[in-house]
C-alpha cells in the first residue's frame, strides 16, 4: 500500500497510446468451455439525476484516481524490480477501502474493474510491444495517466446490475437510472457499463453473449426485436445503398469506389491466367504460371480484406446507426449489373465487417428491405414508376427534388432504419469521413436542395 499514492493532477508526457484500444469490449467471438459463444453489445441512453449525475461523477473520479494511483505502482516497481500484477494489485483493495472510505460507496466490482483495465492495457502495450519485435506495423505506446475526460465509464461485471421491467437499469450503489432500451436485450448479460461521453450526456452499453447456434447466434435478428415508442433519436445515422456505379453511396454524399490498386491487380491476374491457359499441361512452366496466378490471388484477397476493414471501420467510427440493404431480402437481384469487379463478394464482407465492428464500436446496424428505395422520392415520398436503371439522375416530377440516383435511395434507406427503429427523420449530419481519400469522392449533385 506504502507505493499507491494518490494524485488528482499530474503532468503526463507518457504519449502514443491509443485511447479508443482502452476499451476491455472487442472480443466478439470467445471460446469458453469449448463451446463458441458470439457477443453482441448494446447501447443505450441514460438520463441520470442530477443527484444520480453527482454520485458518477464522483465515482468516476476516485476510480480515475485509483487507476492512476495503480499505474503509479506498477511504474514504480517496475524500476524498483518488484513484482506488481493485477492479481497483487486487486489484493490491496480491501486495504485502500479501509483507508479511503469513499470507495466504500462504490460497488466492489466497479472497483476491481479498475485493476482488470489496467491490467488489459498492460497486456495490450505489451502485446504491441512483442509485435513491433517480430517486424510488424505497430505503435507501442506506454499506458499512460487519465486526466477527467479520458477517464468516462464504469463498469460491472456478473453482479450490480439489473434490467427492470419498464426499460430502466439498477445500478447498485446509483440506483434506478432512466434509460430507453429500443432493443430488447438478448443472451447472458456479462457487463453493464455507464459511460459519459465528452458531450456530458450518458450511455449505457451492455454486453451479453450468445451460444454459438443458439437462436440469437446470427446476425439476422438485428431488426427484428420491437422498437420502443420513446427511444431517443441517434445523432449520426447514416443509410448506405449498395450502387451500380460506385460501390457504396451513403446518405450524407459520399460514394466509395473501390481503391485503383485493386483494378490492377486484377488486370494483372487476367494477364496470369491467359499466362497460363498458354502452357502445357505437365510442364514446369505450367506449374509456374499457375504459382503465379496463386499468388495474384492471394494478393487480391488481401487487398479486399484490408479495404473492407477500412471501409468498415469508417463507417462505424462515424455513424451510431448504419441502415443497409439485407442482401438477403434483396435477393442480389441488382448486383447481377454491377460490372463485376470487385462484386458481391466484396459487399457481403463489408456488411460482415461493419455488422460485426458495430458491436464494439455502439453503432446499431439495421438490415431493410430495400424494395422501392430506388423509385422512393427520399424528399416528398413520391413513387417515380418508369425510372429506368440507366438513369443516373434522380429528379422527382412531383416535388422537384433533383439528386444523384444512389444518394436518393441511400437516404431512403436512412430513414426506413430510423424508421424500424423507432425515430423520426433526424437532421441532416454530415459525417466527416476521413482516412480514405484515394476512395472517397463528394456525390456530383445536380441543383439538390440538400447537401
Ligand atoms: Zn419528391
Amino acid at each position: 500500500m506504502d507505493s499507491l499514492t494518490f494524485m488528482s493532477e499530474k503532468s503526463h508526457n507518457l504519449q502514443g497510446w491509443d485511447e479508443s484500444e482502452s476499451i476491455i469490449i472487442y472480443t466478439h467471438k470467445k471460446i469458453r468451455g469449448g463451446t463458441e459463444f458470439m457477443m453482441r453489445t448494446y447501447r443505450f441512453r441514460a438520463y441520470p439525476s442530477s443527484r444520480q449525475i453527482d454520485m458518477l461523477n464522483s465515482t468516476l473520479n476516485l476510480c480515475r484516481e485509483l487507476y492512476n494511483a495503480m499505474l503509479e505502482q506498477r511504474i514504480y516497481a517496475y524500476r524498483s524490480k518488484k513484482h506488481v500484477n493485477y492479481r497483487s494489485q486487486q489484493d490491496e483493495i480491501p486495504a485502500i477501502k479501509e483507508r479511503f472510505p469513499e470507495f466504500r460507496n462504490i460497488h466492489s466490482l466497479v472497483v476491481q474493474d479498475v485493476a482488470h483495465r489496467l491490467d488489459k492495457t498492460y497486456d495490450h502495450f505489451f502485446r504491441r510491444v512483442r509485435e513491433k519485435k517480430q517486424g510488424k506495423k505497430a505503435s507501442a505506446g506506454f499506458p499512460r495517466f487519465k486526466s477527467t475526460d479520458r477517464y468516462n465509464s464504469i463498469t460491472y461485471t456478473q453482479s450490480g446490475f439489473r434490467l427492470l421491467d419498464n426499460g430502466h437499469v439498477w445500478l447498485s450503489r446509483i440506483g434506478e437510472l432512466r434509460m430507453f432500451m429500443h432493443r430488447s436485450v438478448t443472451g447472458d448479460i456479462r457487463t453493464i457499463s455507464i459511460k459519459r461521453d465528452s458531450v456530458g450526456d450518458w450511455f449505457i452499453t451492455i454486453i451479453c453473449d450468445h451460444e454459438k447456434g443458439s437462436e440469437h447466434d446470427s446476425w439476422g435478428d438485428q431488426g427484428n426485436e420491437q422498437p420502443h415508442a420513446n427511444s431517443p433519436g441517434f445523432t449520426n445515422p447514416v443509410g448506405i445503398d449498395l450502387g451500380l456505379k460506385a460501390l457504396i453511396t451513403t446518405s450524407d454524399g459520399m460514394q466509395m469506389e473501390p481503391p485503383s490498386f485493386l483494378r490492377k491487380s486484377e488486370k494483372k491476374l487476367k494477364k496470369a491466367q491467359r499466362n497460363l491457359s498458354r502452357k502445357q499441361k505437365g510442364s514446369g512452366k505450367r506449374r509456374k504460371a499457375k504459382t503465379r496466378v496463386a499468388k495474384v490471388h492471394r494478393k487480391i484477397a488481401r487487398q479486399r480484406d484490408d479495404f473492407s476493414h477500412k471501409l468498415s471501420r469508417n463507417l462505424v467510427e462515424n455513424h451510431d446507426l448504419i441502415a443497409l440493404e439485407d442482401l438477403n431480402i434483396a435477393g442480389m437481384v441488382k448486383n447481377r449489373h454491377l460490372a463485376k469487379s470487385i462484386g458481391d463478394a466484396s459487399w457481403n464482407r463489408i456488411i460482415q465487417y461493419t455488422m460485426y465492428k458495430a458491436e464494439s464500436a455502439g453503432a446499431v446496424v439495421v438490415p431493410i428491405n430495400p424494395m422501392h428505395t430506388s423509385q422512393k422520392c427520399s424528399k416528398c415520398g413520391n413513387i417515380k414508376h418508369d425510372l429506368k436503371l440507366s438513369d443516373r439522375i434522380y429528379h422527382c416530377n412531383s416535388c422537384g427534388l433533383t439528386i444523384d440516383r444512389d444518394m436518393n435511395a441511400a437516404m431512403n434507406i436512412r430513414d426506413i432504419g430510423l424508421a424500424k427503429i423507432g425515430r423520426g427523420t433526424p437532421e441532416l449530419t454530415p459525417a466527416e469521413i476521413g482516412a480514405l481519400p484515394a476512395m472517397v469522392t463528394p456525390v456530383a449533385e445536380t441543383g439538390s436542395p440538400l447537401r
